[in-house]
């Protein structure tokens, strides 16, 4: 009893502690709401520890380095840089497209500073933020007019309220997708005051279920990419061209939301199977959709191309206020969709781009190379390079295995469930797969400036 009394004595008080040098250098760097919340919990803690007996300890050294961790962890921000050693490219939970570096200087740039965002200088008046990707979107998808909004499905939902208030969309039953979290299309469709026309059947669709379905009420036919599932078997889907010439037929316009949208022919690399924006275009689909950080590999954003008239009355929708892009993502757009101009720049400076259409020889070189560094800083684990596969991601491509290398690690001392945990509670975190008992890093997604808190991350994790 008279210890406890002994050690409750020596407890230092808030104030000593924030005069102390430690405590000016908090206050210096951390905010002082923080500074006191971190003493006062670590004297606490310390207090309550002595009176249940289960501290002993209570050397300043300790008693600061718990109140820095304390500050640290209340000072820290929610949002955060990791590592993603899962190989998924576009991955949604964490954060879809990494920009160019292009792209972030021109954010860096446009929003350090006052800018243009809706001025017109030549005029000096007035201008619309709209216009400073339309050029630019005209150019690198051949479309008659262009819009930019805060995403996709936004971008959709504004093309329903704006074209199909109030009347019929005909889609296929084959195409009533649910997109993830609350985004299902049926649901979409009411949303927006569209009346929803179901047509065919889960496995087959025909042109004349469409055209069947078509009548006074009729405003719309929509096509929407199957992003995250395929239907395979006995089946049949209406081509775009077909719609195109239904949609003439009965003066209907065409819509697509092709949901990821790749502004290149990727078909050569033998990886993408889809047709480019520029083709959806050039069959003649009136309006077309997709999404910024998907394929495209910007900033989220929602992108509207197609025949002017469908365009503007869309931008004059109240609604497309409401989901208006904001001027950090239009400086970031614009430079990255600059790159696309020319189709090398893209695959070598878009990192989405790099990353999908990397060479496996590529990725079997830093494999290894990553291997090699973790086997000189780790010992008594199995480390080794084996060929895998792994996704796009962001309903990019759902059934195409991509051929990757990975670096399987195998720790004798602590469970796998545990090794993943412990890299992802790191700092920075990394999150990885499990295969078999074993820890699996895709270096698909891990870059070169990766590589040091990979090793370091992965040594603190094991020892
Ligand atoms: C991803 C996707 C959307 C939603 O796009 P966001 O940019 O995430 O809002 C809509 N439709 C399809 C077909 C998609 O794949």
């Amino acid at each position: 009893m008279q210890e406890k009394q002994n050690l409750l004595s020596t407890l230092p008080s808030v104030d000593e502690i924030l005069k102390s040098n430690q405590g000016i250098e908090w206050l210096n760097t951390y905010p002082r709401r923080f500074v006191l919340q971190g003493i006062r919990e670590a004297i606490d803690r310390r207090r309550k520890g002595i009176i249940e007996g289960t501290v002993s300890d209570i050397s300043d050294e300790v008693t600061f380095a718990d109140i820095e961790n304390i500050i640290k962890r209340l000072a820290a921000y929610s949002l955060k840089p990791l590592i993603n050693a899962t190989g998924v490219v576009i991955h949604t939970n964490l954060g879809r497209s990494v920009l160019s570096e292009k792209s972030l200087r021109n954010i860096l740039q446009v929003s350090g500073s006052y800018s243009n965002l809706e001025y017109d200088i030549e005029e000096g008046k007035r201008g619309k933020r709209y216009t400073h990707v339309k050029r630019i979107l005209k150019e690198v998808t051949g479309a008659e007019d262009a819009l930019v909004v805060n995403n996709n499905a936004a971008a959709v939902l504004l093309c329903l309220n704006s074209i199909s208030k109030g009347k019929e969309v005909i889609v296929s039953r084959g195409e009533l997708v649910e997109i993830g979290g609350s985004f299902r299309m049926p649901d979409v469709m009411a949303s927006s005051g569209a009346i929803l026309r179901e047509v065919g059947t889960t496995n087959k669709t025909h042109i004349f279920d469409y055209e069947n379905a078509i009548n006074e009420n009729t405003s719309l036919i929509l096509k929407i990419h199957k992003s995250n599932f395929r239907i395979i078997g006995f089946t049949d889907e209406v081509s775009i061209e077909e719609l195109v010439n239904l949609g003439k037929k009965y003066k209907t316009p065409v819509m697509f939301d092709l949901g990821s949208g790749c502004l290149l022919d990727l078909r050569a690399f033998g990886i993408y199977t889809e047709p480019a924006v520029r083709e959806v275009v050039e069959a003649g689909v009136d309006i077309t959709t997709f999404s910024g950080d998907k394929m495209l590999g910007g900033p989220q954003g929602g992108v509207i191309v197609g025949k002017k008239d469908y365009i503007e009355k869309i931008q004059k929708n109240p609604m497309t206020r409401a989901v208006r892009i904001d001027k950090l993502t239009l400086a970031g757009f614009e430079a990255t969709l600059m790159e696309y101009v020319d189709e090398e720049n893209a695959i070598e400076n878009v990192p989405t781009l790099k990353m999908l259409l990397q060479k496996p020889e590529t990725l079997k070189e830093r494999a290894k190379r990553i291997a090699k560094r973790l086997k000189k800083e780790i010992k008594d684990v199995h480390i080794h390079v084996m060929p895998d596969s792994s996704r796009a991601g962001g309903g990019a491509l759902p059934e195409v295995d991509l051929s990757t290398y990975v670096v399987s690690i195998k720790s004798g001392g602590i469970s796998v469930n545990k090794f993943e945990e412990r890299l992802r509670k790191g700092n920075p975190p990394i999150i990885s797969r499990i295969k078999e008992e074993s820890l699996i890093i895709d270096v698909r997604t891990v870059r070169d400036k990766d590589i040091d808190g990979l090793v370091t991350g992965i040594k603190a994790a094991l020892s």
